[in-house]
């Protein structure tokens, strides 16, 4: 293995590990929401809205900075992942349900889940 494979293989790590985990106001309700401590929180636990700001989870490099909606569950290995839709750019998006998410918005969203 070269020198540049090495090297190659390190930056691919290191993109893995930025995560960026801190407190912010929701823009959609404006509950202050503090960090989750676990990994990088990425939506707002009391009304499940998220900010298109991540390319890859947790790296805040997205320069869109539009809502991202809720739009519909899909279930991933023993957890949840909340659909999103940008009001912005239209894209799709999704996030792991974090642990003090509303469970009520959960179970709702599962119900009507729209692709
Ligand atoms: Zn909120
Ligand atoms: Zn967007």
């Amino acid at each position: 293995m070269g020198y540049d494979t090495i090297l190659f293989s390190w930056v691919i790590k290191l993109k893995k590990f930025t995560m960026i985990d801190e407190n912010f106001i929701c823009e959609k309700c404006g509950k202050k929401v503090k960090r989750l401590g676990y990994t990088a929180r990425d939506h707002c636990p009391y009304c499940l809205y998220s900010k298109h700001v991540d390319v890859f989870p947790g790296d805040r490099k997205n320069t869109c900075y539009g809502l991202l909606k809720p739009v519909g569950i899909e279930k991933f290995k023993n957890n949840y992942k909340i659909i999103y839709r940008c009001e912005k750019c239209k894209e799709l998006h999704k996030n792991i349900m974090a642990i003090d998410d509303d469970m009520k918005l959960i179970i709702e969203l599962s119900k009507n889940t729209i692709y």
